[in-house]
């Protein structure tokens, strides 16, 4: 069984809109969840009082209820309060109660700006990590004021010209329009007595040193996020975060694609052609490659392990070397002589001689009877 409305408000049955708006009020700061937390009892006070206020302060609903009662309210679709009891709340009362509303206050803490800095680093250190000091200027706060703008021992003054209200209103025509305080922006207050160091605005700026670790495996566009290392907030607002986006410089001879590196590695014919050992560079160093007798141009051999380090710590990718065999341009007549003494010998037979006969007798027929066929 509900309570009765008037009871609930604590307000006689003749009651005006003025009391009963008065004894809604007094009601709603007491048992404000946001003063009551995790209190289920002033929680089902407050709700209770906010369905009492809602019918009350509705002529029509107060009508029905003052006739035919809580059920004569529910026969006329009244289904209790609306979902948004809060909504209803701030708009009624705005943030007058002190309370934690969805109105920011304008001169509560304000959080530092985040900082994007952009870096760029070597090939190498983003392949094996490395850690840099960097100078950045930003503003910071104030330490005089503390962020507040005010000369020490002064205090921001209510502003004179909308008396702390932030609004003002000015006559258009026959209406009267209300627009933001032009001195305080509608902050409702202003610092007659700014700090000297920061001009009035909280914020100074600063060079500061700061350290970025930057990890093994990073790659261009890998963000990092520094906490706190931003923008310094305003009136005891913490400060921003600093966002370093980091770009990779390329390098001479390797190549990358995540955690492969490639390698192009020039090979004399002669050796491609016997085979050999040869000492690769690597991004750690150094490794021997074993070139087996008869590579071939482009080919490719993989190096497990010797890629870039996981950004997770665990374990390399792995390094592909492509082999570019290299004709000699410039031959001695003894050289000559003896390439072709090796041609006379037999020489080199073409690898696949099917392709050859493939490339002749299917290919390029089949070309020619088109171009006939395009003629006729
Ligand atoms: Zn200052
Ligand atoms: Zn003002």
């Amino acid at each position: 069984m509900s309570r009765d409305y008037y009871e609930i408000l604590g307000v006689s049955r003749d009651a005006s809109m003025e009391v009963i708006k008065k004894s809604y009020r007094k009601l709603a700061m007491k048992y404000h969840p946001d003063r009551n937390p995790d209190d289920p009892e002033a929680e089902a006070r407050f709700k209770e009082a906010a369905e009492a206020y809602e019918v009350l302060s509705d002529e029509q609903k107060r009508r029905v209820y003052d006739t035919y009662g809580h059920e004569g309210l529910k026969n006329s679709g009244y289904s209790g309060p609306s979902d948004d009891i809060f909504s209803s709340f701030n708009d009624l009362f705005g943030d007058l109660f002190g309370f934690n509303t969805r109105r920011r206050n304008p001169n509560g803490p304000i959080q530092g700006d985040d900082l994007r800095y952009d870096m760029e680093i070597t090939f190498m250190e983003a392949v094996h990590g490395t850690n840099k000091e960097v100078e950045i200027t930003k503003r910071e706060t104030c330490w005089t004021c503390e962020g507040t703008g005010a000369r020490p021992g002064y205090r921001p003054q209510v502003c004179p010209t909308c008396r702390g209200r932030g609004q003002v209103l000015r006559s258009q025509g026959f209406f009267q329009v209300s627009s933001t305080c032009p001195q305080c922006h509608g902050r409702g207050q202003v610092i007659l007595e700014p700090c000297t160091d920061c001009n009035g605005q909280g914020l100074v700026n600063r060079t500061k040193k700061v350290k970025i670790n930057i990890p093994a495996g990073v790659d261009t566009g890998a963000q990092m996020r520094l906490r706190g290392e931003g923008e310094g907030g305003r009136r005891g607002g913490p400060s921003g975060d600093l966002y370093v986006v980091l770009h990779v410089q390329r390098h001479e001879f390797f190549e990358r694609d995540g955690q492969t590196i490639y390698l192009r590695y020039p090979l004399p014919m002669v050796q491609a052609t016997l085979g050999c050992k040869v000492e690769v560079p690597t991004i750690h160093g150094s490794t021997t490659l074993e070139i087996p007798a008869g590579t071939q141009p482009g080919q490719r051999f993989t190096l497990r392990g010797e890629g870039v380090p996981s950004l997770r710590g665990r374990g390399r990718g792995d390094m592909v070397v492509e082999v570019q065999v290299q004709i000699p341009r410039k031959l001695t007549k003894e050289q000559k002589e003896l390439l072709h003494q090796f041609d006379s010998t037999g020489g080199q037979e073409p690898e696949d001689e099917g392709f050859f006969s493939r490339l002749f007798h299917g290919h390029l027929k089949k070309h020619k009877k088109k171009q006939q066929a395009e003629e006729a």
